[in-house]
């Protein structure tokens, strides 16, 4: 008989997935894949949704407040997961990675490389004894670096599933952790594991990353802390941020100017990403405005080249911003140097004002990186690239087509977008989906 596996009955990992086809695989568990997920499971498909972090989320999880409403990320994300999560027609592997994705026999045939965590998911009750337990610290990844955690931590308060995760790069196995657990789940042994699963379609929700690592020595000051990323601010003006307040990560300065430079790794075809990323004037513009409200007497700058704020709300959004103080330098920003006591001398050619350059200095800089796609490779894991390096999308008269019979893509996968762009997409892949699958079993009742 064979045995479902849910978020809330996790099995230990490394133990089968004893289902070894659903009508649908979901690859990547962010506000996209968890809404396909939810669409195709509400029509009565099986679904497994794969995520190779340990908790599913994906990007938005971890943002503060989202734009045009403001409205609290984690507020309105918790709800879906925790819905797909209870789903019973959705099952969830997370620290799993789709490795490959091919055709076989008129299905799909997807790889799955399932990751050890060291823990045994049946056993551990998300108590945290280990975590406090563990004598190593390492740099936590939901804080974006910002904070530490320890070898051993379930990952970060509103998880799903809340099981710890044990980080063998840094582990130095002193055995604190298993001496800690009061049910006795740490299983240092546990190897990783390869399983094929067989599906009848392939919903790619892949997501993006931001290429910090870009090659960009202009935006590299000898001293780079206190040069963030617009996640790490995401992460400064969350609620239960790393510092609870927002803080110059060098020194821990409350920041009185604080600068935003907009496309900073965007239309450049020097590094690759030619194109607009879509989203980061409208983030910028929103963490200036809550930047407004949590420093009141900061000032606020964002040097930009055009604004682009083409969605529902957003031009008055950007007026309102205007309102409130917050400076639209029009300028392009040729270097961030080190300035006096850890601040950042910006030298900005001011293209509205006869190309003048002038310096001008901030105690943080926000660098607006670059949208790229998460999945470097696609075709190595049987999937199509379009030429900006994104999924595939070659019929626009079928939005969520990624090219390959069988196989629809939503969200960042496909390029950037924001969150609302992404859950139409995520429901036009199910709907297109679950077109497939009716076409699919019609076909083997006629036959
Ligand atoms: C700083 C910042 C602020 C933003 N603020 C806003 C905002 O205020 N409002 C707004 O509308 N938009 C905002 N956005 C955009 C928003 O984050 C995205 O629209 C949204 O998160 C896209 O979700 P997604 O599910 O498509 O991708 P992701 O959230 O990236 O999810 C993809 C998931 O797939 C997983 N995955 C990838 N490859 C594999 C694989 N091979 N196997 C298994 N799993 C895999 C990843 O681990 C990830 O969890 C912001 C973006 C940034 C960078
Ligand atoms: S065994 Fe590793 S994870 Fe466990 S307490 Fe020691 S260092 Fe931390
Ligand atoms: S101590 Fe054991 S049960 Fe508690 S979170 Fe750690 S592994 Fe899980």
């Amino acid at each position: 008989m064979s045995t479902e596996i849910t978020a809330g009955e996790e099995t230990e990992r490394g133990e089968a997935v004893e289902r070894d086809r659903y009508d649908a695989v979901v690859i990547g568990a962010g506000i996209s894949g968890i809404q396909s997920a939810l669409d195709l499971g509400d029509q009565g498909y099986s679904v497994l949704l794969v995520e190779r972090e340990p908790s599913i989320g994906g990007r938005m999880i971890s943002l503060s407040k989202v734009f045009p409403t403001l409205d609290c990320a984690s507020c309105i994300t918790t709800p879906k997961m925790s819905a797909v999560a209870r789903h019973p027609k959705v099952t969830i592997l997370v620290n799993t990675e789709v490795e490959r994705v091919a055709d076989k026999d008129g299905e799909k045939e997807i790889e799955l490389l399932r990751k050890p965590t060291y823990v045994d998911n049946r056993a551990c009750i998300g108590c945290r004894l280990c975590e406090y337990a563990c004598p190593v610290e390492v740099p936590d990844r939901f804080e974006q670096g910002l904070a530490l955690t320890r070898a051993i931590a379930v990952p970060f308060t509103n998880a799903i599933p809340q099981k710890a995760v044990l980080d063998a790069e840094h582990c130095i196995f002193c055995g604190a952790c298993a001496r800690a657990c009061p049910t006795d789940a740490i299983r240092y042994e546990q190897e990783p594991r390869r399983q094929t699963i067989r599906a009848g379609i392939v919903v790619a929700a892949t997501g993006f990353k931001l290429n910090v690592g870009i090659n960009k020595p202009q935006y590299q000051p000898k001293n780079p802390r206190n040069v963030i990323s617009p996640l790490q601010m995401e992460r400064l003006l969350a609620p239960h941020g790393p510092y609870g307040r927002v803080l110059r990560p060098s020194d821990g300065k409350i920041p009185e100017s604080v600068a935003y430079v907009l496309c900073a790794g965007s239309r450049d075809k020097s590094i690759g990403v030619p194109y607009c990323s879509r989203v980061c004037c409208m983030y910028s513009i929103k963490q200036a405005m809550l930047l407004s409200g949590a420093l009141p007497i900061a000032d606020i700058t964002i040097y930009y080249m055009d604004i682009r704020a083409f969605g529902k709300g957003f031009e008055e959004f950007y007026q309102n911003a205007k309102a409130m103080g917050i400076q639209f330098v029009r300028g392009k920003v040729a270097r961030v140097n080190d300035g006096p006591n850890g601040d950042l001398i910006l030298r900005v050619e001011m293209t509205e004002e006869d190309g003048r350059v002038e310096e001008r200095q901030h105690d943080l800089v926000v660098l607006a990186y670059g949208i790229i796609p998460e999945l470097e490779s696609p075709e190595q894991v049987g999937l199509r690239a379009g030429s900006d390096g994104f999924l595939a999308r070659p019929d626009s008269t079928r939005p969520a087509f990624a090219g390959i019979e069988g196989v629809f893509t939503a969200g960042c996968a496909a390029g950037p977008k924001d969150i609302v762009d992404s859950i139409i997409e995520a429901g036009a892949a199910a709907s297109a989906g679950s077109a497939y699958l009716s076409q699919c079993a019609s076909k083997t009742t006629k036959s």
